[in-house]
């Protein structure tokens, strides 16, 4: 499934300027062959545009971008090996399923039986096998979002970009194809590059994962090392909540951050700080606790046994020396992120 040597796909010092705006301000990537790559960003730092310069919607104000190998910067998007999957889906109303799954391979001329056989297989693959005639009215928003996928998954694309695709279904079902889609990709072996907003979809779908702000990746890894190793205060601070404690911890001055979740609250020893806030949540309490060292931290425990009328008492707060993450100093000046 990987290739070592050549990447599915190379970004290398790619930017994109509209007027005075730097979408994307200097990206350089490699995603390698078969992976579930994501991008995950805040609205506005540069993901839809990096995705629409892979496809070949958007030429680059400078650098190059490669497909397995072959530099494809200036090529049309139907001269690249890749689909895309957009959030609204863009399916044709008045076309059966079958059709629209049909339509990519029915352009480029292949044979009528190959195209029936191949849709119904694509069909199968996103669990739609026998949904062929129906037309997508009658479809609900996650059997539209399969079948936008079948479509593109029909070309056998050696990479599938896919911009939100889950963005229009409500949380329920977003969750459930946040599974499924990551077994179809594992099944079809093809590389996508998913582009989110949702740090939560980026941590549970991914192989790695970059982070966008700005128009910049500030930092790229799994999804494990994104989340307990923040290279930035940004990151620490958009990929989950953390709690952003100065001063002087693990015996060193400087800026640091602690999970919520490696917090332990207790009612024994020395106090430390007050509940000002208890948010349960069903299978979690969040409790808002202020440090009498003057820092609002937030504190994440399971519900195995419930605590009732801990608002407003005085609390003990304590956490292991490994779970402080330090943030790189001359990160120091940016608090606002
Ligand atoms: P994201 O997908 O992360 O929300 P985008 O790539 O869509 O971000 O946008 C990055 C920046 O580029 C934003 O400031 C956006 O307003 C701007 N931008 C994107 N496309 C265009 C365009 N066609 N014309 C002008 N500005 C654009
Ligand atoms: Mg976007």
């Amino acid at each position: 499934m990987t290739d070592t040597s050549t990447p599915a796909i190379r970004l290398t010092g790619l930017r994109k300027s509209f007027g005075a705006v730097d979408a994307v301000a200097g990206v350089d990537l490699e995603i390698a062959d078969g992976e579930f790559f994501s991008m995950l960003g805040p609205s506005g730092s540069g993901k839809t545009t990096v995705l629409r310069m892979i496809a070949g919607f958007e030429l680059p104000t400078a650098g190059t971008v490669e497909l397995g190998g072959r530099d494809v910067t200036r090529l049309a998007p139907f001269e690249r090996d890749v689909n895309t999957v957009f959030q609204d889906y863009a399916l044709f109303p008045h076309l059966s399923v079958l059709e629209n799954v049909e339509y990519g391979l029915k352009v480029r001329k292949v044979p009528r039986k190959e195209r029936r056989e191949r849709a119904e297989q694509a069909l199968e693959s996103v669990q739609l096998k026998g949904f062929g005639s129906r037309k997508p009215a009658a479809m609900s928003g996650g059997q539209r979002q399969r079948v936008a996928l079948a479509r593109a998954l029909v070309n056998r694309p050696k990479v599938l970009l896919l911009d939100e695709p889950l963005g229009a279904l409500d949380l329920k079902l977003r969750e459930q194809m946040q599974v499924e889609l990551k077994q179809i990709q594992r099944e079809v072996g093809i590389t996508f590059v998913f582009v989110t907003h949702d740090q939560d979809e980026a941590l549970t779908m991914s192989d790695r994962i970059a982070v966008f702000d700005v128009g910049k990746i500030v930092q790229v890894g799994t999804p494990s090392e994104v989340y307990e190793q923040p290279a930035s205060t940004f990151v620490a601070g958009f990929v989950g909540t953390s709690n952003i404690l100065d001063g002087r911890l693990v015996g060193r001055e400087g800026r640091f951050s602690i999970r919520p979740e490696k917090i332990d609250i207790s009612l024994d020893g020395e106090t430390n700080g007050v509940v000002a806030e208890v948010i349960y949540a069903g299978a979690v309490t969040r409790y808002v606790v202020d440090l009498d060292a003057g820092t609002r931290v937030v504190v994440v425990e399971q519900n195995r046994t419930l605590r009732t009328g801990l608002r407003g008492q005085r609390v003990r707060l304590s956490w292991l020396d490994e779970h402080v993450i330090e943030i790189p100093t001359g990160e120091l000046e940016r608090t606002d992120a």
